[in-house]
């Protein structure tokens, strides 16, 4: 089939979910959909317009999407979805959450208690010595800073838009490649503008939770704890020993602030090896999730799972269609 075929034959059965939706007529569409999907979360905030991280959504659309899953499927914890705890002709939902923003504990725990939806929380530990994560630190600073030209690691970078480039790279791309010893030493040549960030009321773009507000999640039985790597590199990038710290040093982190075992991991950026799949099952984590298996052994794993990621960028109707779908493509 053309690739212009698809793409026509694609959105003709977009359009149709839309008219579909708009004139409740869901059930018709929703026969014989059935199957298991975990969502992934990123940040929630209270703007509309997604200004300074592309993985955030608004209050209100995490609120529609949340309504419209608890209304049309059967949303289920993490653990009765690796149980395979499944209600028949229905799409079986477990929610995650990653990164360990405090705005999905400011903004998302209500929602979630309101509807009774449980949901697993990825988080990253290296809030204990900063509250915030590298990647948002260069989106915000990308976007404020004055600066037209930095230099890092010996090479200049020119301000375009949001991004600082060089030869069409950007910094964010460069710095995805480097362990965290590395990319921390960005945090200097953006010292100042970081300072006059913290100063703006834009917290819910950048500041990961407190040991308390894990603390709390944690306690409550709705809810449960899992590991996303201690400093969210790539894991794939940096030396193997490093990546085994990485993911090790979150373990230990999250044990000494829950009291308890932690037996799940996310890996950052869905970027995963077999060999760090391995590494995973050998220090006790039992449910290792992945956005898309990029290998075989990553598939046929017993503790892995592939997560369906939720798109800020496309309305609650094409969500839901993709949904059905399990994938953008
Ligand atoms: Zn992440």
């Amino acid at each position: 089939m053309s690739k212009y075929w698809i793409k026509i034959n694609y959105l003709f059965w977009l359009t149709l979910h839309t008219v579909f939706i708009k004139l409740k007529l869901q059930k018709h569409l929703f026969k014989n959909r059935y199957g298991e999907r975990i969502l992934v979360f990123h940040g929630i905030n209270q703007n509309e317009k997604n200004i300074f991280n592309s993985k955030f959504i608004s209050v209100s659309y995490f609120e529609k999407i949340i309504q419209y899953l608890t209304t049309h499927f059967n949303v289920i914890s993490l653990d009765d979805f690796y149980d395979k705890k499944f209600k028949k002709n229905t799409l079986n939902i477990a929610i995650t959450f990653d990164d360990g923003y405090a705005n999905n504990y400011k903004y998302a725990i209500p929602i979630l208690e309101k509807y009774e939806i449980p949901a697993h929380f990825f988080i990253t530990t290296i809030h204990q010595n900063n509250d915030y994560l590298w990647a948002d630190f260069i989106d915000l600073v990308s976007y404020f800073t004055s600066k037209t030209k930095i230099i890092f690691d010996g090479i200049t970078y020119t301000k375009s838009k949001n991004d600082f480039l060089s030869n069409g790279m950007t910094l964010k791309t460069v710095l995805k490649s480097h362990s965290f010893d590395k990319i921390k030493e960005i945090y200097t040549v953006f010292e100042e503008d970081w300072k006059d960030i913290q100063q703006k009321d834009l917290n819910d773009y950048w500041q990961l939770m407190s040991l308390e507000q894990i603390q709390s999640i944690h306690k409550n039985a709705l809810f449960s704890i899992g590991s996303h790597s201690h400093t969210h590199s790539n894991l794939c990038t940096i030396p193997l020993d490093e990546a085994k710290k990485e993911i090790v040093i979150s373990k230990f982190i999250l044990e000494e602030i829950c009291k308890t075992n932690i037996k799940t991991f996310a890996f950052p950026f869905g970027y995963y090896s077999d060999e760090l799949l391995a590494y995973c099952t050998s220090i006790g984590f039992e449910k290792i999730l992945l956005v898309d298996y990029t290998t075989t052994y990553g598939k046929n794993n017993p503790y892995t799972q592939s997560r369906f990621v939720i798109n800020p960028y496309i309305s609650l109707e094409n969500q839901i269609a993709f949904l059905l779908k399990g994938s953008y493509f």
